[in-house]
């Protein structure tokens, strides 16, 4: 009995509760509510405001947040779970914003990767298929477009100034590549406090009334707008302890078999093959199904090399390790992501396959050879 009291003790214990916040948002933001770690300006009590994260309302009734360096966005999307949110500029020109340099430090965000682009002054009559005007920096006279590449042709050289180049906070457009109108909000995550569990868990984070300024973790109660703590986590977790303590050998146990049953399978069918294909690598002279020829490094220019933020979120399909040299790509690496499959890279790695190799490594996806700018 005393036994199972000691199991049953910890869903009784009784917790602290959440201190109040008022959940609210703007007039006119689709936004609600906004909860920690963000909170109103105008509703800046003590114990609702974690450092960073307020936001506040602009004439017009939208949410907004500002920037230490970079001033005034609107604030678009929030993910609570994942941690990010899109920002927009409240006058609709977003590239302007880009091209004054965005720098989201001294603030909890961080942008998830650059791309080095180069803005470019040309004559309005000049037309360039792979360009798309931004209009909101154009005027009469002159046309203001924005790429990665570095190489340009002739007419562009002959005809266009280069206004600045620097490193944006760029999004991977619909298509895979990246937008060369860079309307696209700029996407930002941050990393504490982090309460991506206690969300995944539909709970709300919240300092804890003793104080010390610890969170936990609270029922989300939306409509009351006055969360508790979930009463029975402590309960769970030793739940969740006992059941991993019997199912983590459980489950061990079976991937090993299955890998063992896996590998000596493999090593049947694939051992000729696969020794064969390592030795075509390290010769250079694997042959890709339906691409004979490497890309010419302009060719290979034309693949936006991306420079990872302090979060390394990948841009493309992959997970966060090069599959060409093995290693966990780091932030502020530059990598290179093949548009058509989105699979991403070292760019040292993937420009030396190119060269010898005209498709991706991984999915022999043929890059389609974009026109030169
Ligand atoms: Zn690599
Ligand atoms: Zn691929």
């Amino acid at each position: 009995m005393g036994f199972l009291a000691f199991f049953l003790l910890p869903f009784f214990v009784a917790s602290t509760a959440y201190s109040f916040c008022p959940i609210t948002t703007c007039t006119n933001s689709t936004l609600t509510p906004i909860r920690f770690p963000f909170h109103l300006d105008q509703h800046n009590t003590e114990n609702c405001s974690y450092p960073g994260f307020n936001l506040h309302c602009t004439d017009q009734g939208h949410l907004a947040i500002t920037l230490p360096h970079s001033g005034e966005f609107l604030v678009r999307v929030i993910n609570y779970e994942t941690q990010f949110m899109l920002i927009d500029d409240p006058d609709s020109c977003l590239p302007q914003r880009l091209l004054e340099g965005f720098d989201p430090s001294g603030s909890p965000f961080q942008a998830e990767f650059y791309v080095n682009y180069t803005f470019l002054s040309c004559p309005r009559n000049f037309t360039n298929a792979r360009f798309t005007v931004i209009d909101c920096l154009s005027n009469s006279t002159r046309s203001v477009i924005a790429t990665f590449l570095t190489d340009f042709t002739a007419d562009v050289s002959r005809s266009c100034q280069i206004i600045r180049t620097l490193p944006v906070p760029a999004s991977l457009s619909g298509t895979g590549g990246f937008t060369s109108s860079l309307s696209e909000d700029v996407w930002l995550s941050w990393h504490v406090p982090d309460c991506q569990d206690c969300e995944a868990r539909g709970g709300v984070c919240g300092y804890q009334s003793n104080g010390n300024q610890q969170i936990g973790c609270f029922k989300n109660l939306q409509n009351s707008g006055n969360p508790q703590q979930e009463h029975n986590s402590k309960g769970l977790k030793v739940f969740r302890i006992i059941a991993f303590s019997i199912a983590f050998p459980a489950i061990a146990c079976a991937v090993g078999v299955g890998v063992f049953l896996c590998i000596v399978d493999r090593r049947d069918r694939h051992a000729g093959t696969q020794e064969n294909r390592a030795l075509q690598l390290i010769a250079g002279t694997a042959q890709p199904l339906d691409t004979t020829m490497g890309l010419d490094q302009a060719t290979i220019d034309t693949y936006a090399k991306v420079v990872l933020g302090e979060s390394r979120r990948v841009p493309g399909v992959n997970d966060g390790s090069c599959p060409i040299c093995l290693s966990d790509f780091s932030a502020k690496e530059t990598l290179r992501c093949i548009p058509e499959c989105k699979h991403c890279f070292h760019a040292d790695c993937i420009d030396e396959w190119l060269k010898m190799n005209g498709s991706c490594p991984l999915c022999r996806t043929s890059p389609a050879h974009h026109a030169q700018v």
